[in-house]
C-alpha cells in the first residue's frame, strides 16, 4: 500500500475539522451553556455525541473489533460516500469497480466527478482479481468490491479477495451488506493484516433497520480518523443512536430473523425451480434471489399488477433476463407464488 497521505487527497490531509461545542468538552455536566442549544424538550434539545462513542463501543464488542476502527454513517452509502471524498481528487482520479454491483458506488462517484473503471465479474459471477488489478493506474485511489454481491448474490473466493488487497497499492473497499445471511466469514477479523482495507456493513438488511439509516465502516485507525474529520459532526441522530442500542440488545431477533430467512429462501427457491417460464436460478449468500426467466418484464408488470414489486435487473450487464426477488416472510412469500402460478396460467391460455 501507498503511504495513506500519499493516497488521501491534499486538502483533506490538511483538513482541519470543525470543532463543536461537544468536542471541546465531552464529559458529564450539571448545566450545558455552550452549543446554544434549546434548555425544553429533553433529550431532543441536546445535539447527540458527534464520535457515538457509547454505541460504537457497542457495536465494536460485538463485531469483536475496537471503537477506534469503527466509522458510524447514516446509512452505509455515507461511508461509501466519505470514502470517495477522502480519497478522489475529482476530475483527476477514478476507482475501479466490478459489475454488475451495487449502484451507489457509481452514483457516488458521478456526484464527486470521479471516473468509474468497471470490471465485469467472470461469467460465473466470480471475482476476476486480475483484469481488476489491470484496470488500475496510478490515478486509481478504490477498488470497490461487494460480497455477497447485489445483485448477484454470491460471495467472492476467499483468494480473490486476498489478490486484490495484496496486488494493489490503493484503498480496498469490501462492501459486507449481506455478511449476516452468507456462510462465508466476514473479512473484519483480518483488517489488522491489511491497513487498505476498509469494510462496511450495515444495519439497513439482517438487522431489519434500514428505516433507522445506520451503516458501519471498519478500517484502520488513521483511516477512521480521516473519516470522521470529513463526516459532518453529528451525521447520526440521537433517536438512531438510541434505537440502535436497544436493537443491539436483542441480537437474539436478529439471529431468528435470519434463520427464519434463510428456511424461507430455501423453500421460495425450490417453489420458483417449479415455475415453467424460471430458466435458472442462482445460487445465494444473501436475502434475495437473482434468477432468469422469460420475458422478465412482462412478470415485473404482471406482479406490479398484483401489488407485489420484484426488481428487474434485465438490463444489467450480465444478469439479461434477470429478476431480483427479496426473500419476505412466509405470507409475502405465498402471495407471491400465488400471483406467479396466475401469471403462468395466463400464459398457458395465450
Ligand atoms: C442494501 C445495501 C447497502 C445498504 O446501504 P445502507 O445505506 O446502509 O442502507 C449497502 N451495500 C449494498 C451492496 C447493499 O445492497
Amino acid at each position: 500500500m501507498k503511504p495513506l497521505e500519499k493516497l488521501l487527497r491534499p486538502n483533506i490531509r490538511d483538513l482541519k475539522p470543525y470543532s463543536s461545542a461537544r468536542d471541546e468538552y465531552s464529559g458529564e455536566a450539571a448545566v450545558f451553556l455552550d452549543a446554544n442549544e434549546n434548555p425544553f424538550n429533553a433529550p431532543y434539545n441536546r445535539y447527540p455525541d458527534p464520535y457515538q462513542r457509547e454505541l460504537k463501543k457497542r457495536i465494536a464488542s460485538l463485531k469483536k473489533t475496537k471503537p477506534e476502527n469503527t466509522f458510524l454513517g447514516n446509512g452505509s452509502d455515507e461511508a461509501i460516500d466519505v470514502a470517495i471524498r477522502a480519497f478522489c481528487e475529482p476530475g483527476v482520479d477514478n476507482i475501479v469497480s466490478i459489475s454488475p454491483t451495487y449502484g451507489m458506488y457509481q452514483v457516488a462517484a458521478d456526484i464527486n466527478n470521479i471516473e468509474v473503471r468497471k470490471v465485469l465479474l467472470k461469467p460465473d459471477f466470480e471475482l476476476d482479481p486480475d483484469a481488476l488489478l489491470r484496470e488500475a493506474d496510478e490515478h486509481t485511489k478504490i477498488i470497490f468490491l461487494c460480497s455477497p454481491n447485489n445483485p448477484t448474490g454470491n460471495c467472492f473466493k476467499e483468494e480473490g479477495i486476498r489478490k486484490v488487497l495484496e496486488g494493489f497499492q490503493g484503498i480496498v473497499v469490501l462492501d459486507e451488506a449481506y455478511i449476516d445471511f452468507a456462510p462465508e466469514k466476514s473479512w473484519l477479523p483480518k483488517l489488522e493484516d491489511y491497513p487498505n482495507l476498509i469494510i462496511l456493513q450495515t444495519f439497513s438488511k439482517a438487522w431489519g433497520m434500514a428505516g433507522i439509516r445506520l451503516g458501519m465502516g471498519f478500517a484502520s485507525t488513521q483511516i477512521i480518523n480521516v473519516f470522521s474529520k470529513i463526516k459532518y459532526p453529528y451525521n447520526v441522530n440521537i433517536l438512531t443512536q438510541k434505537k440502535a442500542l436497544n436493537l443491539l440488545n436483542e441480537s437474539q431477533d436478529m439471529e431468528q430473523w435470519v434463520e427464519n430467512l434463510l428456511t424461507e429462501r430455501a423453500r421460495l427457491t425450490k417453489a420458483l425451480n417449479q415455475c415453467k417460464f424460471v430458466n435458472k436460478i442462482y445460487p445465494t449468500d444473501a436475502n434475495f434471489i437473482l434468477l432468469k426467466a422469460d420475458a422478465p418484464r412482462d412478470i415485473y408488470n404482471y406482479l406490479v399488477g398484483n401489488k407485489i414489486i420484484i426488481r428487474d435487473r434485465s438490463n444489467v450487464a450480465l444478469c439479461e433476463g434477470c429478476l431480483r426477488i427479496t426473500v419476505g416472510t412466509q405470507e409475502e412469500n405465498k402471495k407471491l407464488l400465488a400471483a406467479l402460478e396466475g401469471y403462468q396460467n395466463r400464459i398457458n391460455k395465450a
